[in-house]
């Protein structure tokens, strides 16, 4: 049987040549922690669930996937896949619901080393930003490197752009607020006027 790891953090020392892969499942509390302290939270999409939502969904199930590294010069070729299941409000009839969220990912990412701009007297985050190099990784220690931010950010680029229970979800009647997904309410009909 083959182990699932509960992180995403790799050691660059003794690098194999072949790379390194794993099967993962970062738990719903780790993904919640990692997406409440993202840097890129206020850059997001509109999250529309409707109003008076928390911009973080409720993560229902483990993130898992597989993720597969090659060292390509100081860059990080990382390649994958992932998925899990949260529950997201219909922005028209504000019911809750379940969605999957799950996405591939092939990417060259730069790899980089912390403070290596702190002689300039710029800080490292500002200076990412500067860059519009989000997605470099940090090298901690000079030996390893955490790669579930990394995941935080793919999830949030396969999230829907507005949360819908289904495509041709009908809505709550603007007049009394009836779930129109459960038939028609009994509000008087605009009939087209007749002459
Ligand atoms: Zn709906
Ligand atoms: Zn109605």
């Amino acid at each position: 049987m083959e182990s699932v790891f509960n992180n995403l953090v790799f050691a660059l020392e003794a690098w194999p040549e072949t790379g390194q892969e794993r099967d993962f499942a970062l738990s719903p509390a780790t993904l919640t922690e990692l997406l409440a302290s993202g840097k890129n939270l206020e850059q997001l999409p509109v999250v529309d669930q409707g109003e008076n939502q928390s911009v973080i969904p409720k993560i229902l199930t483990s993130m898992r996937g597989h993720i597969k590294l090659m060292l390509v010069g100081r860059k990080l070729k990382v390649k994958g896949f992932f998925a899990v299941k949260v529950e997201l409000i219909c922005a028209r009839c504000l019911t809750p619901f379940v969605s999957r969220i799950d996405d591939k990912f092939d990417d060259l990412i730069k790899l980089r080393e912390p403070g290596k701009n702190d002689l300039r007297g710029v800080d490292a985050n500002q200076d990412l930003d500067q860059e519009g190099d989000d997605s470099a990784i940090v090298i901690r220690d000079g030996q390893s490197f955490d790669l579930a931010p990394l995941m935080a950010e793919f999830f949030w680029l396969a999230f829907p752009y507005k949360a819908l229970c289904r495509d041709d979800c009908a809505g709550l009647c603007p007049r009394c607020g009836a779930n129109l997904n459960e038939g028609p309410c009994y509000c008087p009909t605009q009939q087209p006027t007749k002459h």
